[in-house]
C-alpha cells in the first residue's frame, strides 16, 4: 500500500500513514493531538527496487542519483 503524509492543522505535526489508495483522502486523526483537522501532503517519493523494498527518505531516493529530483527536492 502507498505511504501518505499528512499535516495536522491544529498542532502542525507531520506524520505518515500507510493506507489503501481509496482511503487516501479520508479523515485521519493526528498522532499527537488526535485532531481530525488534517491535510494530506503530496505522496512521498518512493520506488520499488528489484528487491521489492521501498526507499524514500530524503537522501536515499532511488530516482535522483543523477541530480535534480522533482519529488524529493535535491
Ligand atoms: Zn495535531
Amino acid at each position: 500500500m502507498p505511504i501518505y503524509e499528512y499535516r495536522c492543522n491544529t498542532c502542525g505535526s507531520i506524520f505518515d500513514a500507510i493506507r489503501p489508495m481509496h482511503a487516501a483522502d479520508d479523515a485521519i486523526s493526528c498522532e499527537k493531538c488526535e485532531s481530525k483537522d488534517t491535510t494530506r501532503l503530496l505522496s512521498k517519493c518512493y520506488s520499488h527496487n528489484e528487491h521489492g523494498s521501498i526507499s524514500g527518505q530524503a537522501n536515499s531516493c532511488g530516482n535522483c542519483s543523477g541530480g535534480s529530483c522533482s519529488c524529493c527536492g535535491h
